[in-house]
């Protein structure tokens, strides 16, 4: 018998890419999928990132690159957040990583250990909850609720907090309910961390430039007074559909730069150096297809709440930001599972169960609406259908 370490018996997985293996082979077999399944948006990258990646390669950039990302690339996200955010971010704190996921890896492994407590949001992306986990410390839910439109309740999240929390993990806008929570929420959080000068923070903002109905984006590090423990992700995927190219940074407080950098060395060396050229051209070049890209988006948002909301017993709050929406389907006297398998297998439609982003997902499915709005009518469609068959059975 082969004796594996005890954390990998607790690392758990994102059923995202599940859900796509199994609507791929549904699809191979013929039948008609619609994939509103995935976490990625529908458009291709925009042609000067892609030829800036081309041109790399051709200039011969083929070495490893500093292991913290090369230094145009990091005064580039610099300047970036100095645009968005009106912030100063001094580019030796900002380690790119191949891909948001790494930098909550890396968080999540420097403060977890067996007795330390971290707080995370349920439902929320899975990774958070299965990399604390993974780690032995003890994840400690952060209860996400409809009525509040899926945005945080600081006072419910500071009661959360003990002598053994470490790590808070915060994700505004939020995959799997395009929940934004309230600028009131985040400055009432802050506040009250005062009292908790010991408690760092991950503030996973890799949507913050999806967002609808003229909001504005409420960065952490926005915050003076928690530079010195606040870890703020974001990253390329999503803001420039850029999931695989594996491009993703962090601004880290203080020394734990230079830890993330030496994790880094331990792990993958430096990401990839053409695409990390790629991600300069992304940051400085023209912005009409992120902008045209948001444009669709809420379109679709707009057009898949209302018929999500004229399903019978289906119900769907406004989402605020990111490109999902999480309609209750409790009514439907189903687990979100077996809805979720229901729609997929009897209807054709890739959605995921509620329950795929923690306990507190039980009775919601998560709709992805990075696709066409010919395809989304169809879907909702096809929804309804299923519904009216399920009744007349
Ligand atoms: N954070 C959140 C909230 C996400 O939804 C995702 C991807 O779905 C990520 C981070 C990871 O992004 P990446 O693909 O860059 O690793």
């Amino acid at each position: 018998m082969l004796q594996l370490a005890s954390g990998m018996s607790r690392l758990g997985t994102e059923s995202a890419f599940e859900v796509l293996a199994r609507a791929n082979a549904l699809a191979a077999a013929g039948k008609s999928i619609i994939n509103l399944g995935i976490g990625q948006p529908d458009f291709k990258t925009p042609a000067h990132i892609v030829e800036a990646a081309i041109k790399a390669l051709k200039d011969g950039h083929h070495g490893y690159t500093p292991a913290n990302g090369i230094p145009q690339l990091r005064e580039a996200v610099s300047a970036d957040l100095h645009r968005r955010h009106g912030v100063t971010v001094d580019p030796a704190q900002v380690v790119v990583v191949p891909g948001g996921k790494v930098t909550m890896f890396f968080a999540i492994l420097m403060f977890g250990e067996p007795g330390a407590e971290i707080i995370y949001p349920n439902p929320g992306f899975p990774i958070y909850e299965s990399a604390i986990n993974f780690t032995g410390a003890k994840a400690v839910p952060l209860p996400l609720l409809e009525k509040n439109g899926f945005g945080f309740s600081a006072d419910d999240l500071l009661s959360r907090i003990t002598d053994k929390t470490r790590l808070i993990i915060i994700n505004s806008p939020a995959n799997p309910t395009g929940g934004v929570t309230a600028d009131a929420e985040v400055e009432k959080l802050v506040k009250g961390l005062e009292k908790w000068p010991n408690v760092a923070i991950m503030s996973d903002e890799i949507y913050s430039e999806i967002l609808y109905e003229g909001r504005k984006h409420l960065s952490l590090l926005r915050y003076e007074q928690l530079r010195d423990r606040l870890i703020m992700l974001d990253g390329w995927s999503k803001t420039y559909a850029m999931t695989g190219w594996r491009m993703g940074y962090a601004v880290w407080p203080g020394k734990l730069a230079e830890l993330a950098t030496r994790l880094a060395i331990n792990c993958h060396s430096c990401v990839n150096a053409s695409a990390q050229y790629a991600g300069i051209a992304a940051l400085t070049g023209p912005k009409d297809d992120v902008a045209k890209m948001c444009k669709a988006f809420d379109e679709r948002r707009r057009f898949v709440v209302d018929a999500l909301n004229k399903l019978p017993g289906v119900s769907c709050v406004d989402a605020l930001g990111a490109f999902y929406v999480f309609p209750n389907v409790s009514k439907l006297g189903m687990s979100s599972k077996q809805v979720e398998t229901g729609l997929l297998n009897d209807a054709g439609i890739a959605t995921i169960a509620g329950t795929s982003f923690g306990s507190h997902g039980e009775g919601y499915i998560r709709v992805s609406y990075a696709n066409s709005l010919e395809n989304i009518a169809e879907a909702m469609r096809r929804f309804g259908d299923w519904l009216a068959q399920r009744k007349a059975a």
